[in-house]
């Protein structure tokens, strides 16, 4: 499904191949449907419906690597997220530590989160010591 999308973004094989850490061939197989089978896009499908959080987990737990794992996240999920955090924020750095998707960097002792890559799993807002981050789904 992300090379299918990635492709659609006008991304070359050459360059899916190298963001999701596969070989050209592969990517091209893939591109033409071949290598496909019903149930492997059932479960596909199955995935990426699961709730942000259950998708981003799985797909770290598969891949073991977290560069592949925001591509494919970024470019498979369903909705986007906005949000802001609090002046509250200590700047204790655990929401940068924690996010797969390295959405959160630290400036100047604050969080901040590029909502580019924020795929909503809300691991952040459980991890906050102080409560300072909020998150929500975009609706259009
Ligand atoms: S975990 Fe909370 S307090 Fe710590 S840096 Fe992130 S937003 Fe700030
Ligand atoms: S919700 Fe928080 S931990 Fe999850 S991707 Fe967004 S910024 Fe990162």
């Amino acid at each position: 499904m992300a090379t299918v999308k990635l492709r659609k973004k006008g991304q070359t094989q050459r360059e899916i191949a190298q963001a999701l850490g596969m070989d050209r061939s592969t990517v091209s197989h893939y591109l033409n449907g071949r290598n496909l089978s019903k149930d492997s896009i059932e479960v596909a499908e199955l995935v990426v419906n699961m709730c942000p959080k259950d998708f981003l987990l799985f797909t770290h737990t598969l891949l073991k690597d977290k560069d592949r794992t925001r591509i494919i996240i970024q470019t498979c999920q369903k909705n986007r997220y906005e949000g802001k955090v609090k002046n509250s924020c200590i700047g204790c750095g655990l929401c940068v530590d924690t996010c797969l998707m390295k959405a959160v960097v630290l400036n100047d002792l604050k969080a901040q989160i590029d909502f580019e890559w924020c795929c909503g799993c809300l691991i952040c807002v459980e991890m906050c010591p102080t409560n300072s981050i909020e998150i929500k789904e975009v609706v259009d």
